[in-house]
């Protein structure tokens, strides 16, 4: 048996696709250690920089002290506590909702309440670069499901005009990200709220990557847009720009009554630790104060600033959130544009197979409010290195 899985091992190595963890020695923050060297760090989701801030640790060891480390059981028994609540009223308050529940990820969150929205006789409807968390979540919920090509609306009209006629009876849902993690580019919300209404299917649009980066106070694409009462389904995760872990769904109180019934991450595991909600319910606070604003205009002045050195070709035109795709194509050519990067001094991932599709292997660099324009201009200039 462990000889397969050493066969198999083997086989991803060739690939260049085999992926092992690597060991950080340091706090969260722009400079990060690793196998002996300090790196500037490009490739956290921590937008910001609130996960090493000390107002968001101050919060989580108060709520230690008072509630303890453990949740002792899951929220419907007896694992719901005040900052559980506090977090979810702030939620809702933040994406303009009724009402909000919070999971332990964002991957629960995709899990439990797809697979609570939609059954057998139902369809989804998903991008094709929607995160594995959603495809998951559709997959488990057995609905029969349809892939629309990135943000291709025709695709997607062709897919809700099918579902109405052959599914006539069925909930359909259609599902993609506002802001898509790994090409960093927007979805053409307008449009799609549009059709959605049109064929009188739901929306679920999963904000991970938009939350604290695009809105006021960043509160997401739908704000930006003026949508938010359009999206049915308002999903995101406490884990990236809000620097601390969990997931959350926004939505009517009907919405979320049924999620805390149905969505089984949520009914059948214990309780986030109390430490957690209260961290995250200090971050949604801080998003809204003059200081939380400062930072994210800080980070649109650091993407500025990247957006005037980047080398032409290799990266999109516009950035559109703070992630920045850079196109390379093979595996390999990933992995040494990687390396590259780590001589210089910055921790640039290769993102492959499976995370995005065969021959479309690249960097992904992203952006904190917490770089020093410095460390932009170092940056760049590696990539003009690497687009000689
Ligand atoms: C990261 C991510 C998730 C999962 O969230 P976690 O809190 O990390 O589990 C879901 N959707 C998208 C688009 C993501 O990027």
């Amino acid at each position: 048996m462990s000889r397969r899985f050493e066969d198999e091992l083997d086989a991803l190595q060739q690939q260049s696709l085999l992926r092992r963890l690597r060991v950080l020695e340091s706090q969260p923050g722009t400079g990060i250690d690793y196998a002996g060297r300090h790196l500037i760090n490009f490739s956290s989701n921590d937008y910001l920089g609130l996960a090493g801030e000390r107002f968001l640790k101050e919060a989580a060891k108060q709520a230690i002290d008072e509630y303890g480390v453990g949740s002792t059981a899951s929220r419907l028994v007896c694992g719901t506590l005040a900052p559980h609540l506090l977090l979810e009223e702030k939620l809702a308050a933040f994406k303009g909702a009724e009402a909000a529940v919070s999971f332990s990820s964002g991957y629960a969150t995709a899990l439990g309440t797809l697979n609570a929205l939609a059954g057998k006789e139902d369809v989804i409807i998903l991008d094709k670069l929607a995160h594995a968390s959603l495809i998951d979540g559709a997959r488990l919920s057995g609905a029969t499901l349809r892939v629309f090509p990135h943000n291709q609306m025709e695709k997607l009209e062709a897919h809700l005009q099918w579902a109405r006629e052959k599914h006539p009876e069925a909930r359909v849902l259609v599902v993609t990200e506002s802001i898509f993690s790994m090409d960093g580019d927007r979805a053409p919300l307008a449009d799609i709220v549009e059709l959605k209404d049109r064929y009188g299917a739901l929306l679920l649009l999963d904000e991970a990557h938009a939350v604290g980066v695009v809105g006021a106070n960043g509160r997401g694409l739908a704000e930006l847009l003026g949508l938010t009462a359009r999206v049915d389904i308002q999903m995101g995760t406490l884990s990236k720009a809000l620097g601390v872990s969990g997931g959350y769904i926004c939505g009517s109180r009907a919405l979320i009554d049924w999620l805390i019934n149905r969505a089984r991450s949520f009914v059948y595991s214990t309780a986030p630790p109390a430490a957690l909600a209260a961290a995250a319910a200090a971050a949604i606070e801080f998003m809204q104060s003059a200081a939380g604003e400062a930072r994210r205009q800080r980070l649109w002045g650091n993407l500025k600033i990247l957006a005037a050195g980047l080398p032409p070709g290799l990266t999109p035109e516009k950035l559109q959130s703070a992630i920045v795709p850079v196109m390379l194509g093979a595996e390999e050519t990933a992995l040494d544009a990687s390396r590259m990067f780590f001589e210089r001094g910055f921790f640039v991932p290769a993102i492959r197979y499976p995370t995005v599709a065969r021959g479309t292997a690249r960097l992904r660099l992203t952006l904190s409010a917490a770089h020093l324009p410095e460390e932009i201009q170092a940056v760049t200039e590696t990539l003009w290195e690497l687009a000689e």
